[in-house]
């Protein structure tokens, strides 16, 4: 069984984000780049899949600009088979990414396709659900714990409000990660000098005859609010005193 597993390069979670100074974007030269946390999560589940024997290939892919085959290295690192990238330096958004995956997902046949739950960058939440629409394949996001079924199944545990919701799905299917599912990795150094003989091929949105137009415009990108200082109280009636009558919180 194939496991197709779509990793984003995104800022470091740890780096401080600047807004540009024209409001069309954040700060992204000299920026620390990574792959974004919940596709690493992503990636480590589907290793672990072939590690327990239920997979035996991981492939992952990742879509932009040639900085992606720098992220498709780590994953290789981490234990991917092979890569794919796709190159393209037109800005993508969810749909665009949804109908590039679709097109791999039909070279590939994979059985599962592995998202990330969202990327840190944009928060969109949208393109694991986007790509399971148009495969009409079924989908579980949100994936806190996955395990095989006999019947070319899988069960999906997903945190919901106030509980946990268990699924089952028929294969092929599109999961996507959430926080808890696992613990990923670290390439280590021996692997990473592997990783560098494995194979990243490369494709175009034209070869998987996919049109990218942007289907919506950022017109502003500010800073958030600034908050102001703290004020030290000095007791707790102070501090109930001040929510009610200056903040109106309570
Ligand atoms: P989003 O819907 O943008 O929050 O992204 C959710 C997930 O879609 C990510 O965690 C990735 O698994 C996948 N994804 C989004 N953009 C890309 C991309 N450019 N290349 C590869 N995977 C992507």
């Amino acid at each position: 069984m194939k496991v197709l597993v779509a990793v984003k390069r995104v800022i470091d979670y740890a780096v401080k984000i600047r807004v540009k100074a024209d409001k069309t974007g954040v700060e992204m030269n000299n920026v620390k780049m990574s792959m974004n946390p919940f596709c690493e999560i992503a990636l480590e589940e589907a290793l672990r899949f072939r590690e327990a024997g239920k997979a035996s290939e991981v492939v992952v892919v990742s879509m932009g600009g040639p900085q992606c085959v720098e992220t498709l290295r780590t994953g290789l690192a981490m234990g991917a088979d092979r890569a794919i990238h796709v190159s393209t330096e037109i800005p993508l958004y969810p749909l665009a990414v949804a109908k590039l995956l679709r097109a791999v997902a039909a070279n590939e046949q994979p059985q599962i396709l592995l998202l990330g739950k969202q990327a840190i960058d944009d928060d969109a939440n949208q393109t694991g659900q986007m790509v399971a629409g148009l495969l009409k394949w079924p989908q579980a996001t949100f994936a806190s714990k996955v395990y095989f079924g006999d019947k070319n199944d899988v069960t999906v545990e997903r945190e919901v409000d106030g509980g946990l919701e268990t699924l089952r799905l028929q294969l092929p299917a599109v999961i996507t990660t959430d926080l808890r599912l696992n613990e990923p990795r670290y390439a280590t150094l021996p692997n990473i000098m592997k990783a560098k003989k494995k194979t990243i091929s490369k494709l175009t949105p034209e070869e998987l005859k996919v049109e990218i137009k942007p289907d919506f415009k950022i017109l502003e990108v500010v800073d958030p609010p600034k908050r102001k200082g703290g004020v030290m109280v000095g007791s707790v009636d102070e501090l109930v005193d001040k929510l009610k009558n200056e903040a109106h919180v309570i």
